[in-house]
């Protein structure tokens, strides 16, 4: 039993995931948010990753998946971000990196950080403000939807 969630396909090697797995209790139902989160890395909404993972686990309920997606935004296991319409993507990636948001389709892409690698020592140089992280998405339009127009 103990052991048994070792098995799941998650990044152990996260030590924020480790850190989560110290002082949060187990749960299966937060296993398989997790799990599904990282199968499906186009960040996809609550809403999104409850239809994916109610198939596996059709006990679970909405409710269930806001609060522990939540629960893991807070304790910096996923990522949470803001998107156009108000909707909340989340995001397995914890590496330093941006996002572009498609203001047609609303796709969340990754934008890799090497664009701009420096942004938060040029901060901290500019204004002697220290950036501990940051949420930083770009607007516009997507390649795919770029060829319909
Ligand atoms: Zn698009
Ligand atoms: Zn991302």
């Amino acid at each position: 039993m103990i052991d048994n969630h070792k098995n799941l396909a998650i990044n152990k090697n996260n030590n924020h995931y480790q850190f989560y797995e110290r002082v949060m209790k187990y749960s299966k139902q937060r296993e398989l948010i997790l799990k599904t989160l990282q199968e499906n890395v186009i960040h996809p909404t609550a809403d999104e990753i409850y239809n994916i993972a109610r198939q596996e686990m059709p006990s679970l309920s909405l409710a269930t998946v806001y609060r522990n997606l939540n629960q893991l935004a807070e304790n910096n296991v996923i990522r949470k971000i803001e998107s156009l319409d108000g909707s909340v993507h989340f995001d397995h990636n914890l590496c330093n990196h941006y996002h572009f948001i498609c203001t047609q389709c609303h796709k969340v892409y990754d934008v890799p950080y090497d664009v701009a690698p420096d942004l938060a020592d040029k901060v901290l140089a500019k204004t002697g403000l220290l950036v501990e992280n940051f949420d930083i998405s770009f607007k516009g339009i997507c390649q795919n939807c770029k060829k319909f127009n």
